[in-house]
């Protein structure tokens, strides 16, 4: 595509400051693909005027360079504008991606594949919203946190939908915006006034709603009953922390409280001056360039030791890291118990999210 710098400012912004130290590139999945400084890239790119389509889009979006750059530059942000201007007038190659992406976003979003806010008592003002990827890889986890949530809170109720990030990570902000919206306006015509999420990524993109958006962790952990009943105690185990809780250390910190309830002797800094690693699901990676994926969950295995389990919280790290069969699983699993499936390909994804809409039907019977 042709690069015009009025039209992506952050570019110009991000060559000023880079000064190509290459700290980034240590925790970065495109970092073999590089041949300069990203710098020199971006640099490259502007005195050219133009940019091969795809290029950003072999980023995961994990945030880990715009983390620990010493001078504040921020690749991130150029990876962002770069995709939504990719999106203004796509190429062919382009749009067959982009057709890809955008009928995942269509099918995840769809009614039929989640379910409207369900209260067991008809009505309440606070439910769970698990998120697309636990809803489609582990259904009978969701139910069964569900249920954990209402022992707590018996007016608890359940949503099963999508909060527009594979549409923002493609840079179609207007795809996930109506999502968001559509989503606000039911959740207040049912007279919500708090979401509990347990995905990373509806953390952040669900913020902005107009509603309390709280994490799972904070709501289990500050509940004693559940410290006295779980359902899995680790030797040895490593945490795997997903990317949207890169810079959030409360949220973190809750996670980590749980994880060691679990595990006593986890591992909560595995990789450690590497920092944070992505699992490489992120920003539509696994679309757009597979290979990218498997490379970089290869890469995270690299620094697990013999018989360690890898415990995260997010699903899509789960399933990007081998799920169960692996030794990885999700804290929900360790806490309430059960083994993880295998990550769920192709249609088998949608076919569980069906069975999940009639199980919670069934269930607030
Ligand atoms: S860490 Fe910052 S200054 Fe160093 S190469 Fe990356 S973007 Fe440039
Ligand atoms: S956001 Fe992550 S994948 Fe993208 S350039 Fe930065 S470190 Fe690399």
């Amino acid at each position: 595509m042709k690069l015009n710098e009025a039209a992506c400012p952050e570019l110009r912004v991000f060559a000023d400051k880079c000064v190509d130290c290459g700290m980034c590139l240590k925790g970065c999945i495109m970092s073999d693909q590089l041949e300069e400084g990203p710098g020199k890239v971006v640099s490259h790119f502007l005195k050219n005027g133009v940019i091969e389509d795809d290029w950003p889009f072999r980023c995961s979006l994990c945030g880990y360079c715009s983390s620990v750059c010493p001078v504040g530059a921020d690749l991130r942000s150029v990876m962002t504008a770069l995709r939504k201007k990719a999106c203004v007038k796509p190429s062919l190659k382009m749009k067959k991606l982009f057709f890809g992406v955008l009928v995942f976003q269509f099918m995840a979003a769809w009614k039929h594949m989640g379910t409207p806010p369900v209260f067991p008592k008809g009505k309440g003002n606070r439910l769970f919203f698990p998120g697309c990827a636990l809803a489609s890889s582990d259904p009978e986890l969701v139910l069964m946190t569900w249920r954990e949530l209402r022992s707590l809170d018996s007016d608890m109720g359940v949503m099963v939908g999508c909060c527009g990030t594979p549409a923002a990570s493609l840079g179609r902000d207007d795809v996930a915006g109506r999502i968001r919206d559509g989503l606000a306006k039911t959740l207040r015509s049912c007279g919500v006034e708090e979401i509990v999420v347990a995905c990373p990524n509806c953390l952040k993109a669900l913020s902005s709603l107009p509603v309390k958006v709280s994490s799972i962790w904070g709501y289990l952990g500050g509940n004693a009953s559940l410290s006295g009943s779980l359902h899995a105690e680790l030797e040895e185990a490593m945490f795997h922390s997903p990317c949207p809780l890169r810079d959030d250390e409360r949220e973190l910190t809750e996670v980590e409280r749980l994880a060691e309830a679990v595990c006593p002797s986890i591992r909560t800094d595995p990789y450690g001056s590497e920092g944070g690693l992505c699992c490489g699901a992120g920003g539509m990676v696994p679309i757009v360039h597979p290979e990218v994926l498997s490379s970089w969950s290869e890469r995270i295995s690299r620094y697990r030791r013999n018989g360690e389990t890898v415990v995260c919280c997010c699903q899509s790290c789960v399933d990007s890291l081998g799920g169960g069969s692996s030794g990885v699983v999700h804290l929900l699993r360790l806490l309430l118990g059960g083994a993880s499936p295998p990550p769920p390909t192709g249609l088998a994804r949608w076919a569980n999210r069906r069975k999940l809409r009639r199980a919670i039907f069934d269930d607030a019977k």
